[in-house]
């Protein structure tokens, strides 16, 4: 039996293929430090376990709305108004499991084959192949480190055809943690509107923000129809397994959402969505701040080190230039993270995985011990040369 051409055409993601391979080295019993995760290291806070629970003991145990719990979609609704001076209703909120499902929901209601949609490298691993499973062609625009990873427009201009249905941009960004300025988002609004195509706003880092603040583009005028915001309960409240996120879009576009959700999914888990409710009582300024501390601590030894980075003012990532190390032993990214993970058994996540060469992901999403040690020995790894 021949498998779908789609689903052939994209390859599993690369940064869970790596942190799995750092997971089996620790498992056969190798002292390894992983800076691999894409996620929080802390503990779900428990005032939201604890709403899970109770959710449990009362019974919310069934179907809920395909789109989400009212209470949910509301206290959602007023969320984006509050933080993000956005304006949607809790109607045009889809709840989806976590912002991966969120994006593809999206995607798979707007486009038709062959349709275009520009996504900036390096990028997160699934945008294209999300892209592809929904039949349409990824068009990608580099960024560069020069410029702090931020975009051109021009370049992005340059790229716009009859076929380009959306844009997918990534503020915090992951991988390299830059934070896009908003006279950038109020230029790509200007030309979403002039061009006419959907901006898939990715926002699941908003709150992991430490030198820069977060904007959202649906929040310059005439952009609310025009934007699919994304965000999620993942990364901000460290409920990465529980898998709640949501897209908030215009109506028209909510109702096509709504209906791929319904018949995939049913809904998202129902107690997860009344602990992400709970979600909102939660203080994490402790958890930013930790964040922070480690960010500095992180930029502080790699400047030591001498190596080429962005200074990343969000996420929990540092995108490190590692083209003077390529060439000789390791011929690319891939080859160096692998060296670096037998050799040193250090985790870090090659830029292929993002579709950019030349550069290794680090998450400092680790304890001060772990990045001490892992960053004692990158150091050495880097000591022995090409
Ligand atoms: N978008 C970006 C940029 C991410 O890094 C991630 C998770 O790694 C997601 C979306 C998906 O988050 P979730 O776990 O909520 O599906």
């Amino acid at each position: 039996m021949e498998l779908s051409r789609l689903v052939s055409s994209v390859t599993p993601s690369a940064t869970l293929e790596f942190n799995k391979k750092a997971l089996e080295l620790a498992k056969a019993g190798e002292n390894v430090v992983k800076f691999t995760a894409g996620e929080p290291d802390f503990p779900t806070p428990r005032p939201i376990i604890d709403a899970a629970i109770l959710a449990l003991n009362e019974g919310k145990t069934k179907y809920t709305n395909a789109t989400g719990i009212d209470e949910l979609r509301k206290r959602i609704s007023l969320k984006l108004k509050i933080d993000n001076g956005l304006d949607y209703s809790a109607d045009e909120i889809v709840v989806a499991n976590g912002g991966k499902q969120a994006i593809y929901n999206v995607l798979k209601a707007i486009m038709n084959p062959d349709d275009e949609i520009v996504i900036i490298s390096p990028a997160w691993v699934s945008y294209e192949a999300q892209i592809r499973l929904c039949g349409g062609k990824p068009v990608i625009v580099e960024s560069r480190i020069e410029n702090g990873f931020v975009p051109e427009i021009a370049e992005i201009e340059k790229v716009l055809t009859s076929k380009t249905k959306g844009i997918i941009i990534n503020s915090p960004n992951n991988p390299t943690g830059a934070i896009y300025p908003e006279s950038f988002l109020r230029e790509l609004a200007a030309l979403s509107i002039e061009r006419d195509f959907l901006v898939i706003s990715d926002e699941v880092y908003e709150k992991l923000v430490f030198d820069a603040p977060h904007f959202s583009i649906g929040s310059v005028p005439g952009m609310k129809e025009r934007t699919a915001v994304i965000n999620a309960f993942s990364k901000t409240y460290a409920m990465t397994g529980w898998r709640v996120g949501y897209s908030a879009t215009s109506l028209k576009l909510a109702k096509a959402v709504g209906k791929i959700q319904s018949h995939l999914v049913s809904n998202v888990n129902t107690m997860a969505q009344y602990a992400a409710l709970k979600a909102f009582e939660v203080d994490t300024s402790d958890m930013v701040k930790t964040f922070k501390e480690r960010r500095d601590f992180v930029v502080s030894r790699l400047n030591a080190m001498n190596m080429v980075f962005n200074n990343p003012s969000g996420a929990f990532y540092v995108f490190i230039d590692v083209r003077p190390y390529l060439g000789g032993r390791f011929k690319d990214s891939q080859e160096f993270a692998i060296g670096l993970l037998e050799e040193k058994k250090v985790g870090m996540v090659p830029g292929s995985a993002f579709i950019y060469e030349g550069f290794v992901r680090m998450s400092y999403s680790s304890s001060m011990e772990d990045l001490k040690e892992g960053l004692d020995r990158f150091e050495a790894f880097l000591r022995e040369g090409k």
